[in-house]
């Protein structure tokens, strides 16, 4: 299909305010890379979101559903293709000790909210830079927090553009995973179960955490967090430490000095720059100690 025919048939259901062209995604990424999408949209509801998808679906349009781009790394031509950005449903609600957010609302801002409203369980999310859409795909996690301890259902836009609501136990979460990875599936909401707590005492909680991870991590240089799961019985980055990667530099790409289990993006690093250091890696791990290195990030486009 034509981009002008994809520009029309998505102007039948959403603003002109929330469809861009040739959006480059450099700008809508963590990692500061990666060309441009042929569109890039913004639903501002579940409802707009699925009437989206459901176009797309029809007139076999290829697309792709993110949310704030802190997992994923585009290549340097971009996306062909519609990617569905969710970060304008950010609507968080509360409903006695549970908070209901919709699938584009940040995680530290869901974290907040719950301290605001004197709810404790969130803590170890507040320095997680992604969706809640994001982190209930991947079960994100943090400082022994896992975002499986605190959900209590998730609602999935199926294949067949119907809205299923998932208890947790029937979510299938486990490390960096979840049901949603095995289907077709797209998070519109999450509900989560939270305690009652002192305010002050969970900000003191998020703010120590938030301290641990500013010592630790490469915050001030663009990437997307953990490059690589954690292998089986070993740490990431411990296994690149071990391999002499601490700092190792491939184009504008880089293991962190501080933090080996990141690659930074340290100097207008290309996509390619960083898929190629991956590769350096995961090659070397796997010849040396004989272990598979599969990466966290994700990794679209051209
Ligand atoms: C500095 C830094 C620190 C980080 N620290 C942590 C950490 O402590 N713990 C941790 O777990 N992660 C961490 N991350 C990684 C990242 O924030 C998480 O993986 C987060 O859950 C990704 O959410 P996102 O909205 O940015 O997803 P994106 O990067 O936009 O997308 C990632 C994947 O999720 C899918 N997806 C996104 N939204 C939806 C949806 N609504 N429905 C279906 N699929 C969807 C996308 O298709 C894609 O496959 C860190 C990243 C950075 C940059």
């Amino acid at each position: 299909m034509k981009l002008e025919n994809i520009q029309t048939l998505l102007a039948s259901v959403l603003s002109d305010e929330e469809i861009f062209i040739k959006e480059p995604m450099k700008n809508r990424t963590s990692f500061k890379v990666g060309g441009p999408a042929d569109v890039l949209v913004m639903p501002d509801t579940p409802k707009k979101f699925s009437d989206v998808i459901g176009l797309l679906q029809k007139k076999d349009v290829p697309y792709y559903i993110m949310g704030n781009g802190t997992n994923l790394l585009v290549g340097d031509k971009g996306y062909r293709g519609v990617i569905v950005n969710t970060r304008n449903m950010k609507r968080i609600e509360r409903d006695g000790c549970e908070l209901i957010a919709e699938a584009g609302a940040l995680y530290k801002d869901v974290a907040q909210a719950a301290q605001e409203n004197s709810l404790q369980g969130l803590e170890f999310a507040s320095g997680i830079p992604g969706s809640i859409g994001g982190a209930a795909v991947m079960n994100a996690g943090a400082y022994d927090g896992e975002t499986k301890n605190v959900l209590k259902w998730m609602e999935v836009l199926t294949e067949n553009n119907t809205v299923l609501r998932l208890p947790v136990e029937e979510c299938k979460m486990g490390y960096r995973h979840s049901i949603v990875q095995e289907n077709p599936w797209y998070v519109l909401r999450v509900c989560f179960d939270l305690e009652k707590g002192d305010p002050e005492a969970i900000q003191a909680k998020m703010d120590r955490l938030n301290q641990q991870r500013r010592d630790k991590q490469p915050l001030e240089y663009p990437s997307a967090g953990s490059t690589f799961r954690r292998p089986k019985g070993y740490y990431a980055g411990k296994l690149i430490e071990d391999a002499g990667f601490r700092g190792y530099r491939h184009g504008g790409a880089q293991v962190s000095e501080k933090h080996c289990g990141f690659v930074i993006n340290a100097d207008q690093a290309t996509a390619q720059d960083i898929r190629e250091l991956i590769a350096v890696i995961q090659n070397k791990i796997k010849k040396d100690v004989g272990v598979e290195m599969r990466t966290e990030v994700i990794s679209i486009g051209e």
